[in-house]
């Protein structure tokens, strides 16, 4: 009985119970207003997930299937940025998030782990900004890195999130928390309470800052393999992420293989709630495969695409 599409949406509560009372239904039509730009689809792959010997060969394997963006990791990427700067000058791939590779927990109980976190986050976020990227994917604390009750841990976070913030707006980059499944982070599971979590940097930025202040820096990640555990409806996890959303990761939904490798993998709920929002970031594959991926990766291109087109 539920429509869905771009413009609008009936709920499905209020069908239900509109049905069960009264001989002509009524529906309550929530109209969405078009986003400022039209959502984009510009695929990115984890440097790691290209199949090849050398950077160049990666870089060739996925500008010939379109890709428009490839995801280094952060560990060493201060030594790496002229490699990088070389290897894509003359390509239509840009850098698109870096995929962590910091030292520390930014929600440790021990002061020093906290201030490595830091330290070595502002590092990435320079070399990050130099390279062009969307943004640092960071992980708060996974289960068992802190002894912190869950409000101390949220504090904290603000604080030190706040400083990362102003250095990652320096340097035209920005902070990206990536919520993940509870069997690796019950700090941070849900895209929507990564965004509140923004939300409240921004408010902190303001506050020591003025009305004025460039909050440019901050940035959450939805990754569709998490949100597989996590989620109620991509759609909405996508929606309430809004302007903070600046990166997403996909992989099959059941083995974390290649999108298609699993039965049934759908992508289409998310990429409505992309659609709605008009984002303008990459979709990246974070994701091993079953198969060769010479085959398997364009075989998950185009379910991508197909799934794009449906949305
Ligand atoms: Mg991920």
């Amino acid at each position: 009985m539920m429509q869905l599409n771009r413009r609008s949406f009936f709920t499905a509560g209020a069908m239900a119970s509109a049905m069960a009372v009264m001989p002509a239904p009524t529906t309550h039509a929530v109209t969405l207003p078009d986003p400022e730009k039209k959502a984009r689809l510009r695929l990115s792959c984890q440097e790691g997930v290209a199949p090849g010997k050398s950077l160049a060969e990666k870089l060739d394997f996925m500008e010939k299937l379109g890709f428009e963006g490839i995801e280094p990791g952060g560990g060493g990427l201060a030594r790496r940025v002229e490699e990088f700067q070389k290897a894509l000058s003359g390509r239509n791939i840009k850098i698109s998030a870096i995929c962590a590779g910091f030292n520390g927990v930014l929600i440790s109980e021990k002061e020093e782990s906290r201030n490595q976190a830091v330290s070595s986050m502002k590092d990435i976020m320079t070399a990050a900004g130099a390279l062009g990227s969307t943004g640092l994917i960071m992980v708060p604390a996974f289960n068992g890195q802190t002894k912190l009750g869950h409000q101390e841990s949220r504090e904290i976070l603000i604080k030190l999130l706040t400083e990362l913030a102003e250095h990652a707006a320096q340097n035209k980059t920005r902070f990206l928390l990536e919520p993940l499944n509870r069997g690796e982070c019950h700090f941070l599971r849900q895209v929507g309470d990564g965004a509140a979590i923004c939300r409240d940097v921004e408010q902190s930025l303001k506050k020591s800052k003025g009305a004025e202040a460039n909050c440019g820096g901050v940035g959450l990640m939805g990754d569709f393999w998490h949100m597989t555990w996590e989620e109620t409806s991509d759609l909405a996890a996508f929606l309430s992420a809004e302007k903070y959303l600046h990166h997403v990761h996909i992989a099959s939904r059941k083995r974390r293989s290649m999108p298609g490798e699993d039965a049934g993998d759908n992508y289409v709920s998310g990429f409505k709630g992309l659609k709605l929002i008009g984002y303008q970031d990459f979709i990246s594959l974070e994701c091993g495969s079953q198969g060769n991926k010479k085959e398997t990766i364009p075989a998950a291109v185009k379910l991508i695409r197909e799934q794009w087109d449906m949305a």
